[in-house]
């Protein structure tokens, strides 16, 4: 009996995935946007810079952007985004070296997604309606990061953190995030797989939560669990 390689399975995912609509009308799905010639064979945008099915390390924020933003980045991940840009040089940090996004480009040296597959109305800072967690998280989150299997998982923020952690049935009892980060807290995604919540890189959340030196020491001792610091 032939069996589904892994690349048949996440093309399979992203079909699904251009004809989900669960959470419209709060959201917009990318393959509706311009009559989809900005959306990609991958299960969101975020994925076209780093999409490496075979990675060993991955990547969860909350969300990518809203409509209008996806559209002026003609959809790829900003090239100038300060995340973005952070985000490499704390890769960095814990010894994966890869390049800033380019349009076109992917670089796939990780494999890096969003909790949230589709776009916000409204603006970068619109709230995501907390049912599309739940609907993504089920959907798309799970089967993605189960499919991709990295050793390790990386969460960007709280958002992000709590979204993986219902779609596998865990929660952080109560736990905050620094406490958390600060005691190397790892979730057990099944056998292989462990997550790591961070902080988000945003130049808000670097200036008021958490430092760009804070946030380089807890990659730095990420490195050290993976074997690659
Ligand atoms: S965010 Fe996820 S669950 Fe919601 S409509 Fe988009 S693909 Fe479907």
């Amino acid at each position: 009996m032939r069996t589904t390689s892994k690349r048949e399975a996440y093309a399979e995912l992203v079909g699904r995935r251009r004809e989900c609509h669960a959470c419209a009308p709060d959201l917009v799905n990318p393959a509706t946007v311009r009559d989809g010639v900005l959306d990609s064979a991958h299960v969101g945008p975020y994925s076209r810079w780093q999409g490496n099915l075979e990675a060993s390390l991955a990547v969860v924020a909350q969300d990518f952007a809203d409509v209008d933003s996806f559209v002026e980045l003609g959809g790829w991940p900003g090239e100038r985004l300060g995340t973005n840009l952070m985000l490499v040089e704390l890769l960095a940090k814990a010894g994966v070296a890869t390049r800033p996004p380019k349009t076109g480009e992917p670089a796939d040296d990780v494999f890096f997604t969003n909790a949230v597959l589709c776009l916000k109305r409204g603006t970068m800072s619109s709230r995501v309606p907390s049912r599309c967690f739940r609907e993504c998280g089920t959907r798309f989150l799970r089967p993605t990061l189960e499919l991709v299997a990295p050793k390790v998982v990386v969460t960007l923020g709280v958002g992000a953190l709590d979204a993986v952690l219902s779609a596998f049935g865990l929660t952080r009892s109560g736990a905050g995030l620094a406490e958390l980060v600060d005691r190397d807290q790892s979730f057990d995604l099944g056998t292989h797989m462990k997550l790591f919540p961070r902080f988000h890189p945003s130049r808000t959340v670097l200036n008021v939560s958490r430092s760009e030196a804070q946030q380089r020491e807890d990659w730095r001792r990420l490195g050290t669990w993976l074997g690659t610091g």
